[in-house]
């Protein structure tokens, strides 16, 4: 199997959006840990419409120096020590800004989708072009803010123009939808890997783009019952390291503590304790693709010893790899 252990690096979106130390460079801090300890390499998704307005706001707000340079200098250490660094879109960034002590997230625009095509090449030009500025290599797979990139068909023409030949996104089955915020994977197919045109949930064998999913766990109500209960009892080992709140996913929670989930395998929080169970089920399958996706600000101290387990356990048997190493020049 190869194995991708994936990182969305971002703060929080909410009205408390956590600090860049806590939520970024603590909890990536201990990825560099496990790697250095391991001999492995992850995948970071990058949220760069944040460091285009940190640069922004520096030059009236100076004490935003040190967030920007903790993190172009953390996402430079990274791609140089080989860990790969792609491309991560949250536009909203763009109805943002910083008030003098904190940032004010407008979300009315959430989605790529949510601009017109016109703005869409535009923001995918320059967010990929920070990427390329900092670490010197190619930028070439995306993994889409909250999900979202469905009319894929409004994206396409931008994403070619720039290269973007990649999409890890999608996860099987995964549905929701509420006022700025959807995604519906529910046809997608039964594949670790496939190629698609106009839509990312559905395959063309002739089409342009690559779709590397999440891979996808079913999760019961009571799995959920425990992550929950667990987040507020045994804080030490169980609450996130982020220091931040996630944005209100209306209904979610209800659904989740109710019926059975279709969730994307994830290291975050108590997630994690379902990665070799997720590892057994893709091996019965005959995957060769395992993609994991995490945030380093929803990581905990047990998340990361259950990561750490997993991979002194896999490495021997099973390829932990990244996008580049798999894809570039293919
Ligand atoms: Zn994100």
């Amino acid at each position: 199997m190869n194995i991708y252990i994936t990182l969305d690096y971002e703060i929080y979106f909410g009205k408390n959006h956590g600090t860049v130390e806590k939520c970024i460079i603590f909890p990536t801090s201990e990825l560099i840990r496990i790697a250095d300890n391991h001999g492995v390499r992850f995948s970071f998704f990058v949220d760069c419409g944040f460091i285009i307005k940190l640069a922004e706001y520096k030059i009236k707000y100076p004490h935003l120096e040190k967030d920007y340079d903790s993190i172009t200098q953390q996402i430079k250490y990274l791609s140089d020590t080989g860990h790969d660094i792609q491309l991560h879109i949250h536009p909203h960034w763009e109805d943002s800004y910083y008030d003098g002590e904190r940032w004010i997230i407008n979300i009315k625009r959430y989605k790529l989708v949510d601009f017109n095509e016109a703005e869409i090449s535009d923001i995918v030009f320059r967010y990929k072009k920070v990427l390329t500025e900092i670490t010197g290599k190619a930028i070439f797979a995306y993994r889409a803010g909250g999900w979202c990139l469905q009319p894929f068909s409004k994206l396409k023409k931008a994403f070619k123009e720039n290269q973007i030949t990649l999409d890890s996104s999608v996860f099987r089955k995964g549905f929701y939808s509420s006022e700025h915020y959807s995604y519906d994977f529910r046809n997608a197919p039964n594949k670790d890997i496939y190629t698609f045109d106009v839509k990312p949930e559905k395959e063309n064998l002739k089409g342009y783009f690559t779709e590397l999913p999440i891979s996808a766990i079913r999760n019961s109500p009571l799995f959920f019952w425990k992550l929950f209960l667990l987040g507020r009892k045994n804080t030490y080992l169980h609450k996130p390291l982020g220091d931040g709140k996630a944005m209100p996913a209306p209904g979610q929670r209800k659904t989740m503590l109710t019926q059975y989930t279709d969730c994307p395998v994830s290291i975050d929080g108590y997630n994690a304790n379902l990665l070799q169970k997720a590892l057994r089920s893709l091996k019965r399958k005959e995957f060769n693709h395992m993609v994991v996706i995490g945030h380093p600000k929803a990581l905990s101290r047990y998340s990361i010893m259950k990561l750490e387990e997993f991979v002194e356990k896999n490495k021997g048997e099973h390829n932990f790899t990244t996008y580049s190493k798999m894809f570039r020049n293919k």
